[in-house]
């Protein structure tokens, strides 16, 4: 996680806690690590109470701990500052773009296509952009070329071994940023910026 003096938490209007810049955070910079309990999907219960829960890859979850400052408060947004980004298994917030003092600090759920078990669905997106497509869920062409891009950029590093039941440990080294390439890419399948 990046240092406490850069992002503070703070109620939102509509979507709860949410993380904030507190000064200027560089495009590519890593925000943080997205860490906490590894389970496997299928112990899994997602309602609106274990809305943190995320899916690390097919065969394994992070469940974080709600009280502790962390990537999980960071909130949706259909044109967000921030992005994901898989190394080595784990799952990097980085600036997507110069994020100001100020702005709420914002990444894409990026949900798969909508499903008869999303009913009701929970995940309404309350962003309030003007480009907000009131849902965190992608549309299935979206989803697939997230899925391609994604799948090509997780392969650059090995998996981590995980241990089912236990903490998702941090790494030994991340990267000092994310790679501009990364960073173009995403904006041209996304159109964000
Ligand atoms: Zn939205």
């Amino acid at each position: 996680m990046l240092p406490s003096d850069y992002w503070e938490i703070r109620n939102t209007k509509k979507k709860g806690r949410g993380l904030f810049a507190k000064k200027e955070i560089p495009k590519g910079t890593i925000i943080g690590d997205y860490l906490g309990k590894v389970i496997h999907p299928r112990d899994a219960v997602v309602d609106e109470e274990n809305f943190y829960l995320m899916y690390y890859h097919d065969s394994a979850a992070i469940v974080p701990e709600i009280d502790k400052p962390g990537v999980h408060l960071l909130n949706h947004s259909c044109v967000p500052n921030a992005w994901l980004f898989i190394y080595k298994g784990h799952t990097l917030a980085f600036a997507l773009r110069q994020i100001l003092k100020g702005e709420e600090l914002t990444i894409p759920y990026l949900l798969s296509p909508k499903d008869e078990f999303c009913k009701p669905c929970l995940h309404v997106c309350k962003c309030g952009h003007l480009r907000c497509n009131k849902t965190m869920h992608l549309s299935k062409d979206k989803y697939d070329s997230w899925r391609k891009f994604n799948d090509k950029w997780t392969k650059i590093t090995k998996r981590e071994r995980i241990r089912y039941g236990k903490d998702l440990p941090l790494l030994p080294i991340y990267p000092e940023k994310i790679s501009e390439d990364y960073i173009k890419g995403v904006n041209l399948l996304f159109k964000i910026n």
